[in-house]
């Protein structure tokens, strides 16, 4: 199957309100360009020297999404371009990103990254977390971030029942803190599901799915 056929095929299966990011961490420019001709603007990668790379060498109109975890010190190399960073799990994080951001005269859209799976290895914030940072003087002073919404990774298992619980803890807690409004924080992003579990995530109230193997072949 072609890089075109799966990408129409997986728009085919989501509805028209959920945004497709199509993850394309260590595939080659080329495959970016097919899916570009294709017509997806929207791409996610996990690391910033490779992001910021592809990024040079295709077509100005594509929104990057850094869906990585982040380290601090490599924020500046993004902040001239990025569109949305999924990872963020810490205030020191967003203050780095509203420096950086800052430097460029731009307003950076993240999203906070919560812990819902049992796994060691995953990063994230959890519930009570999130409100501290949202309801931090050092937070509410931040004026070139806007924190936009959610972002979480379900745990690696076929077990669907502790995926689906998972993913209904997130949008429990979207649900909450969404009627939370400032300049620099609206909740309208719940970004949940990948190829393995993207259909169940939009069941349980994703509005944006981050695909990879799926469009691009496993990797
Ligand atoms: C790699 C990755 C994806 C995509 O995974 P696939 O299983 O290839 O669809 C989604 N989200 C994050 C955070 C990833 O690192």
């Amino acid at each position: 199957m072609s890089i075109k056929t799966n990408l129409l095929e997986i728009k085919k299966s989501i509805p028209e309100n959920v945004t497709l990011v199509a993850v394309s961490k260590t595939k080659p420019v080329a495959d970016l360009q097919q899916a570009y001709d294709a017509g997806q603007r929207i791409f996610g990668e996990n690391k910033i020297q490779e992001m910021t790379e592809k990024s040079e060498k295709l077509p100005d109109d594509i929104q990057w999404h850094m869906i990585g975890h982040v380290q601090t010190n490599k924020v500046k190399y993004m902040a001239p371009f990025v569109h949305l960073i999924h990872g963020v799990d810490s205030l020191k994080l967003l203050v780095e990103i509203d420096k950086q951001a800052k430097k460029h005269n731009r307003i950076i859209n993240c999203l906070l990254q919560v812990y819902i799976a049992k796994e060691e290895t995953k990063f994230g914030l959890n519930e009570a977390e999130v409100l501290e940072i949202i309801h931090s003087d050092t937070f509410k002073n931040l004026q070139n971030i806007k924190v936009v919404g959610l972002m979480g990774m379900a745990s690696f298992t076929d077990d669907t029942q502790t995926v689906k619980n998972e993913f209904t803890n997130l949008k429990n807690i979207f649900d909450y803190v969404k009627p939370y409004q400032l300049t620099n924080c609206s909740f309208e992003i719940l970004s949940m599901g990948m190829s393995g579990d993207y259909k169940l995530a939009i069941e349980c109230g994703s509005t944006m799915v981050r695909i990879g193997s799926s469009i691009f072949g496993t990797r």
